[in-house]
């Protein structure tokens, strides 16, 4: 899927690529939210793509909270807040924080809808059941 602005989309296409705010009032934050430190976005999924991104202004004990909220392939995805009058950049992560099992055999491709070439090595979520597959030859 190509990275998009959510405002092109149309209504099916946010809902696959914004699972986790798709069904939110749009003042609420999604599940998982949490402040995340700097080094902890660079090392972030963010530099290895994101699907759909969303501004949403959420509100958490009478103070708006304005971000730009990244979705990633799983689910999960990572936001940043820019504070215009103080000058400074927040990081924040939201959705399930994914805690992968072993490579899963063949049998596991056809569940999620793919045949596995000789690199690719499928896995498991056991939190949310999201499955992943990398091509170890890259
Ligand atoms: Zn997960």
């Amino acid at each position: 899927m190509v990275a998009r602005l959510l405002k092109y989309g149309t209504e099916e296409e946010r809902r696959i690529a914004t699972p986790m705010t798709a069904d939110l009032h749009g003042n609420d934050f999604p599940a998982g939210w949490e402040p995340i430190t700097e080094a902890e976005f660079a090392k972030s999924e963010f530099f290895n793509g994101w699907v759909a991104m969303e501004h949403r202004q959420m509100f958490q004990e009478n103070k708006a909270v304005h971000a730009y909220l990244f979705h990633f392939h799983g689910g999960d995805g990572i936001a940043i807040e820019n504070d215009f009058w103080g000058g400074k950049i927040r990081y924040y992560r939201f959705g399930c924080k994914h805690e992968y099992s072993e490579a899963l055999g063949d049998e596991h491709a056809v569940e999620i809808g793919m045949r596995l070439g000789h690199c690719d090595h499928a896995y498991k979520c056991m939190k949310c059941g999201h499955f992943m597959v990398q091509n170890s030859s890259d």
